[in-house]
Parts: structure tokens; C-alpha cells; sequence
């Protein structure tokens, strides 16, 4: 089979037979085509798009590029969460530790911030000494021990994904649905669970700005994990203003650990609690959805989910001091407040702009080998539709050098619109395919 028969079938719109998908997954995981022509035929499958057929055949073929995690030893239903991404997007670490305190088995493999996305990864590793490469082994364990455990993806899960993302990233093939569908599920199918719930996001702060968009890429996701034996829902919720009150790593873990004690905002407990009850009830574990949300909301209350997460710190290498001392996660720093320049209501908190000025203080990376400061951030004084005074502070920004400092603080600016008119809080889900 020749590498460039099959760029040229799918170059003038031909559909790939399962053999054909085969080779070029294989080629991606072993190195046999040269880059130039793997990403020749990225461009070609970017342009032309796949079949429902053959975007499940290629997920297939990229999730059995590596390993599959067996973990049927373990009795229980294994269920995970994915979030397409978004900014402030923190509800793994209140969600999955609540769903394990409802008795699933939760065996979450995440990824680092991706632009001006934050990544779970990324967020953990703001806790001191915790370690998100347990090798798989390590990973087994923990899972046994408390029922979650909380990894990024290792050397051997979906190794097609990562030759091909890599060249995605540099070759303008990012956005394509089928090469998305694959990409996410190949790592979430490698996981060895039997439920999934996908949080794809729409709005300003999301890889997905349009509703038809999200909605194509949730069908698409549904429609490939289905037929790859998953159980699956979607859900589309908004991302135009960032998620809770916090952007950056130290901040958002303070504010995970705070929602985990009940005392976080409002938004990121409701969205947390929905999303672990969609898990817990897909899992098999309650009936109805208010079932899984009473039982939920249950753990919330009697500190079952805060116990769970900090058996993960433990078990991870983490320190759980950090839980209740935050200064371990958020030491001091320059701090300085961004001010409202009318009065009004907030009407645009745009979530893309204010995840690409944490970025520039250093919360994410400029490039691939930078490494991320766990500590500094940007906390929303304010939420959208809230009423504000001349001067009130709608952000406060902690960071360490000035260098990038002007060009954040001017990103935060743009980011504001102060309207005339209040409107209600965004509604927690736009819409759920099941
Ligand atoms: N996340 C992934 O893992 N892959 C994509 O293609 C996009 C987002």
C-alpha cells in the first residue's frame, strides 16, 4: 500500500477502507511514512472530512495503537469526564473525587493547558510533590486503594495521537472534527472505562465558538464512542466567561479545594455536581439524574469528596498540608487590581482574552518546553450580569515579573464590557445529547 495512493484517494474525496485507515495509523506509530506525508494526509482528511465509518475505524486504529488499560479486576463501574477545554475549567478535581465517594471508579488520564486553555495536569502539579506520571502499575493501585487517581497520558497510551497531534499543532490540521473525535477518544478508550460524559464547550474561551459547531463535535464524539462499546452523554455549556473565580494553577486547586469544603462559587459547584452526577448515574449507580444528584450533592455535604481528594494528594506524593494550608499553593506575590472604568452592569468577561493574559504572566505556556509558574493568576472580583461603580475592582492579578505585566493587563481591559442593562446568569447547559 503506497503512502501517497492513499493521500491522493482521500486528497479528491474518496472514502478510506478500514485496511487503508490501518496503514496510515500504523505508519504515524512506528515512523514508516516520513512526516511530510502524514501530514499531507491530515491536510487531506482536514479538508475533505471523514465518514462516520471511517472516523470510528481510524479511533479504533489510534486507540489500539498503544495499550489498553484492563481494569477488570477492579469491581465497579469505571467512568471518566472529558472537557473539550475551556478557561477556569476546573471541575475534574471536584468531580472526580466526588463521583469516587458515590462509588464509581474513576480512572482519569488528562492533558497540560493547550493555548489559552488551562490543563488538569498543570493545576495538580501546583500542589507540592504531586506526581501526575505514576507509571501503570502505580496507576492500578491507587484506583484499588481510594478509586481514583488522576494521571496525564503515559509514553505507551495512543502514541499515533501524539506523533499526530504534534503535527496538527504546527501544520494549521487542528480543527477538523474527525481528527479531534479521534484524538480525544483514542486516549479516553485506552483508559479501560465503560462511561463517559464529554463537557464540550461553546463560546468566546472555547475551541468550539458557535453552538452548530459544539453540536457537531458532541454528535461526532457521541456517535464514535458509541460505537466503540462506550456508554456516552454530551453536554454543551457555555464558555464565554471563564468558569468560577479563578484562572492559573495554585488558584484554581484553592478554589477546587474550597468548593470540595462548600464554599465555592456557585457556578463551578453547580456545573461539578452536574457533570459527577451524569458520571454516577451513567456508571449504573442511581436510576434517575436526581438520584445521582442528591447522592452527589450528599458527598458534597459531608466532606466524603474533600476526604477522597485528599486521599489523592497522599497517594500521589502530594503534600496534603496544601488542603488546608494555602499558602502552599498560592504564596504571596505582586498583586494589583484592574479597575472598572464605568458604571453599569458586566455584561463580557471574554474568557479567551483573560486565559491568553494568564498565559502571558505565566500560568501557560509560550512554547512546548516552557514550564508553567503554579503560582500567579487572575482572580474575577466580579461575574457577568453583576452591577459595578466607577472604579470598582473587577480583577486582581498576582504576578511575579512586570516583563509581560503591561501587555496582560491590557488584554484584561479588552476583555471587559460594561453594559447598561443587567440579564441572568447563563444557563448551566445549553444542551444535552444523549
Ligand atoms: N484535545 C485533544 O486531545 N485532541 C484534540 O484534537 C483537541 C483537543
Amino acid at each position: 500500500m503506497r503512502a501517497v495512493d492513499l493521500i491522493r484517494t482521500k486528497r479528491d474525496g474518496g472514502e478510506l477502507a478500514s485496511e487503508q485507515i490501518a496503514a496510515f495509523v500504523q505508519a504515524a506509530t512506528h515512523g514508516s511514512w516520513p512526516d511530510y506525508q502524514l501530514a499531507a494526509m491530515l491536510m487531506a482528511i482536514c479538508i475533505r472530512g471523514m465518514t462516520n465509518r471511517e472516523t470510528a475505524a481510524f479511533t479504533h486504529e489510534m486507540t489500539n495503537s498503544g495499550i489498553r488499560i484492563n481494569l477488570d479486576e477492579l469491581p465497579g463501574p469505571k467512568v471518566d469526564k472529558h472537557s473539550t477545554g475551556g478557561v477556569g475549567d476546573k471541575t475534574s478535581l471536584i468531580l472526580a473525587p466526588l463521583a469516587a465517594a458515590c462509588g464509581a471508579i474513576v480512572p482519569m488520564m488528562s492533558g497540560r493547558g493547550l493555548g489559552h486553555t488551562g490543563g488538569t495536569l498543570d493545576k495538580l502539579e501546583a500542589i507540592p510533590g504531586f506526581r501526575v506520571n505514576l507509571s501503570i502499575p502505580e496507576f492500578r493501585e491507587t484506583l484499588k486503594k481510594i478509586g481514583m487517581a488522576m494521571i496525564g497520558q503515559t509514553a505507551d497510551v495512543a502514541p499515533a495521537d501524539r506523533k499526530l497531534y504534534a503535527l496538527r499543532d504546527v501544520t494549521g490540521t487542528v480543527e477538523s472534527l474527525p481528527l479531534i473525535t479521534a484524538s480525544i477518544l483514542s486516549k479516553k478508550l485506552s483508559e479501560g472505562i465503560s462511561a463517559l460524559i464529554l463537557d464540550v464547550k461553546c463560546g468566546r474561551g472555547a475551541m468550539m465558538k458557535t453552538r452548530d459547531t459544539a453540536r457537531a463535535l458532541a454528535e461526532s464524539l457521541v456517535r464514535v464512542s458509541r460505537a466503540n462499546g462506550l456508554k456516552v452523554e454530551a453536554v454543551i455549556t457555555p464558555m464565554d466567561a471563564p468558569t468560577g473565580r479563578a484562572v492559573g494553577n495554585g488558584v484554581e486547586v484553592v478554589e477546587c479545594i474550597e468548593t470540595l469544603k462548600g464554599r465555592g462559587p456557585k457556578d463551578l459547584e453547580d456545573l461539578s455536581v452536574l457533570l459527577a452526577a451524569r458520571m454516577v448515574r451513567l456508571a449504573g449507580l442511581t436510576e434517575t439524574d436526581d438520584e445521582a444528584e442528591r447522592k452527589v450533592r450528599s458527598a458534597l455535604a459531608s466532606g466524603a469528596g474533600l476526604e477522597k481528594f485528599r486521599q489523592l494528594v497522599e497517594l500521589q506524593g502530594g503534600d496534603p498540608r496544601a488542603i488546608d494550608d494555602y499558602s502552599l499553593l498560592q504564596p504571596e506575590l505582586n498583586r494589583l487590581v484592574v479597575s472598572s472604568p464605568r458604571a453599569g452592569f458586566v455584561s463580557v468577561m471574554d474568557a479567551e482574552k483573560i486565559g491568553i493574559a494568564a498565559g502571558l504572566l505565566g500560568a501557560g505556556r509560550q512554547r512546548a518546553e516552557d514550564k508553567v509558574d503554579p503560582a500567579v493568576g487572575i482572580l474575577l472580583e466580579l461575574k457577568p450580569g453583576d452591577r459595578v461603580e466607577v472604579g470598582d475592582p473587577v480583577y486582581s492579578v498576582l504576578f511575579r515579573g512586570e516583563e509581560k505585566l503591561p501587555a496582560a493587563i491590557a488584554l484584561l481591559n479588552e476583555s471587559l464590557v460594561i453594559g447598561d442593562t443587567s440579564f441572568p446568569a447563563s444557563p448551566l447547559v445549553l444542551e444535552a445529547i444523549r
